[in-house]
């Protein structure tokens, strides 16, 4: 298959949010602990905190709705790398899986963020992000990574949860993709 395609997909969470940090700051704040992202080297944060499936979903709605405000971007020009694609002539297509009931709170973000999007696709079920018009993918998740079919690209954007991913690309700051195109 030909891709003729000059989409650039994006994640939101772990990729232009940094939402781990409050996720975090909450957890920790609940269960008296000090733990960082650091030490969230699992993609799967059950495998290392004590906590379920299910109360990791739920506080991540809970921040998403009551702290939205205060998930940093992964850095602060997140802005100008997407106005910069947009000019370039790509087309910029946030992808994210999430619970529907966080979807509000997203589009205030990127408001906030001044974030340049073409596009904005939620995923409420676990269809694979290949599906999508992209040629590249930034992500930060493993298991997305491993979907992402050839001729279609997946960039890693670098987390401690997917450092055993040694055979792709990784970027470590948003602007770092302008050097991958
Ligand atoms: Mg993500």
């Amino acid at each position: 298959m030909m891709t003729t395609d000059n989409t650039i997909a994006l994640d939101l969470d772990s990729v232009l949010a940094d939402v781990m940090q409050i996720w975090l700051e909450e957890y920790n704040n609940m269960f008296q602990k000090n733990f960082t992202k650091n030490d969230i080297s699992d993609w799967h944060i059950y495998n290392v905190l004590p906590i379920t499936k299910e109360e990791i979903s739920s506080l991540f709605i809970r921040v998403w709705k009551n702290r939205w405000q205060d998930i940093p971007p992964t850095s602060n020009d997140i802005a100008d790398v997407t106005d910069h694609l947009i000019s370039q002539g790509f087309r910029v297509s946030i992808i994210t899986k999430r619970e529907r009931v966080t979807v509000p709170f997203v589009s205030y973000w990127l408001d906030l963020y001044k974030v340049s999007f073409n596009d904005l696709i939620f995923i409420f079920d676990d269809v694979s992000k290949n599906r999508f018009p992209f040629f590249l993918l930034v992500d930060d998740s493993p298991i997305n990574a491993k979907e992402i079919i050839s001729p279609k690209r997946i960039v890693i954007f670098d987390q401690p949860w997917n450092r055993s991913l040694v055979s792709y690309d990784r970027i470590y700051k948003l602007n770092q993709l302008l050097g991958l195109l």
